[in-house]
């Protein structure tokens, strides 16, 4: 049932309830209070949603402490069976309060709700994958060198182990989702965890933190420390407790992640950022292509780190194609995610969608053509119209930065049929 609505928007009664409490940071199986405060706004609307507590240093020592504790203690003495039983409940749980897992990530991250709510289903399967994963971790014997076999018995052979404390930090873009990817893979290897999120989107990372609690972990192995970067994130990045850091988010951050993370000399994963081409030879199905290549650019507003904007499309059927993009482009719905008629939400913030029009504009200037799009819309809310350019060359900025919004940049090609 719906209840308030907001924005013209009707948000389940579990939606408004949880944006109406408190967000503390959870730290050794209790929500705590943070040492700072941040508002969190809708950005389709401008409006504030909620406020949630900060930690910084501090906060994430603390965190440290609790998930290696956990980690030496109940978490690496449960078996297999207890742990794969853990995660499916946590599972369970998850699907019971979708609707509240899928509304939080439309408001706090405007994405439109057909995407939000695949994404919510994505990650009770993925927590239910890695459950199912935990009872095949699996390791190898070899044979051993013959000049040690000939001399003494041996037994050589690999043992998967968890690494320990895992540090892990996530972008805005997709929230939940990008969260569990890390967080399900880790707990199914045996490790413990502090999870922040990005402060643009911490609202459903801190709802799972509440049902990690119901689902009954042991205190500790799932901690979450909500934050800014540069105090947080830094701070995870830099501690000589963590054993690892798993980052997904922009090169630059991930450069300073490195830097970071040489102290204890941990381990580092890093997904960053990205410029995707798509070909379009002269034989393709261009009643397929259109929305394809469309999609491929647009879906998530372009904030999407696999977005495919550098389109190069063959001589033959450019001018067909840009023609059909033009027009998809043109009928697409932009709007707040809640309205099931949006095929386009806004950026994230007011700061990356001056980023977005910066590229816009400069595409402008370098000489590119446009042909759809290429504006900011005269409302509240930060919606930048799907844009695309064609005449682009290899030089372009728009043609060689991620941009992550809704810009394409069309190279013509100069190939022949035959060629
Ligand atoms: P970002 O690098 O600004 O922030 C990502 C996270 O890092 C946030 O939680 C932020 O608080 C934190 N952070 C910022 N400064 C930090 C610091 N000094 N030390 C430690 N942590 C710090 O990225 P973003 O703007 O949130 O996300 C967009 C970027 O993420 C894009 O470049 C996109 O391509 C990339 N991305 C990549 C993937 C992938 O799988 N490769 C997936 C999604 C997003």
């Amino acid at each position: 049932m719906s209840a308030l609505p907001f924005d013209g928007h009707a948000i389940a009664p579990e939606t408004q309830a949880f944006l109406a409490s408190t967000h503390q940071l959870l730290i050794g199986g209790a929500w705590v209070e943070g040492s700072g405060e941040l508002a969190v706004t809708d950005p389709a609307t401008g409006l504030e949603l909620t406020r949630v507590q900060t930690g910084g240093a501090a906060e994430v020592d603390r965190a440290v402490i609790a998930a290696r504790r956990a980690f030496d203690g109940p978490w690496s003495r449960m078996t297999v069976a207890e742990r794969t039983a853990l995660m499916h409940r946590l599972a369970r749980i998850m699907e019971q309060h979708a609707t509240l897992l899928t509304q939080l990530d439309i408001l706090d991250n405007g994405m439109p709700g057909f995407i939000a709510g695949l994404t919510t289903a994505n990650c009770v399967e993925m927590i239910d994958y890695y459950a199912g994963a935990i009872m095949r971790i699996e390791g190898t014997t070899t044979a051993p060198p013959r000049h040690i076999a000939t001399e003494t018995e041996a037994l050589t052979y690999t043992l998967r182990e968890p690494v320990g404390v895992v540090g892990q930090i996530v972008p805005w873009n997709v929230p939940l989702s990008t969260a569990i990817l890390k967080l399900a893979p880790a707990l199914a290897a045996g490790c413990t965890v502090i999870l922040k999120p990005s402060e643009e989107t911490p609202l459903s990372v801190l709802a799972l933190g509440q049902m990690v609690l119901d689902a009954g972990f042991p205190a500790g192995v799932v901690n979450i420390v909500n934050g800014l970067g540069a105090e947080a994130g830094a701070a995870i990045a830099a501690h000589p407790g963590i054993d690892k850091v798993s980052f997904t988010g922009s090169t630059a951050t991930g450069r300073r992640i490195v830097s970071a993370a040489l102290g204890n000399l941990k381990k580092v994963s890093l997904e960053l950022g990205g410029k995707s081409p798509v070909v379009i030879m002269p034989d393709a199905d261009l009643s397929l292509a259109i929305p394809g290549v469309a999609m491929a650019t647009f879906f998530l507003q372009g904030q999407n780190c696999m977005a495919g904007t550098r389109i190069f499309a063959h001589a033959d059927i450019h001018d067909e194609l840009v023609a059909g993009l033009a027009a998809f482009a043109g009928a697409m719905t932009l709007g707040h995610g809640l309205d099931p008629a949006t095929m386009q939400g806004p950026m994230i913030s007011d700061a990356h969608t001056a980023k977005v029009m910066g590229y816009i504009e400069g595409a402008r200037e370098s000489g590119a053509t446009l042909v759809a799009g290429g504006a900011r819309l005269d409302r509240p809310g930060n919606f930048v119209q799907p844009t695309i350019y064609t005449d682009c060359r290899p030089d372009m900025a728009l043609v060689r930065e991620e941009i992550f919004g809704p810009v394409m940049a069309v190279d013509p090609g100069t190939g022949a049929t035959d060629g």
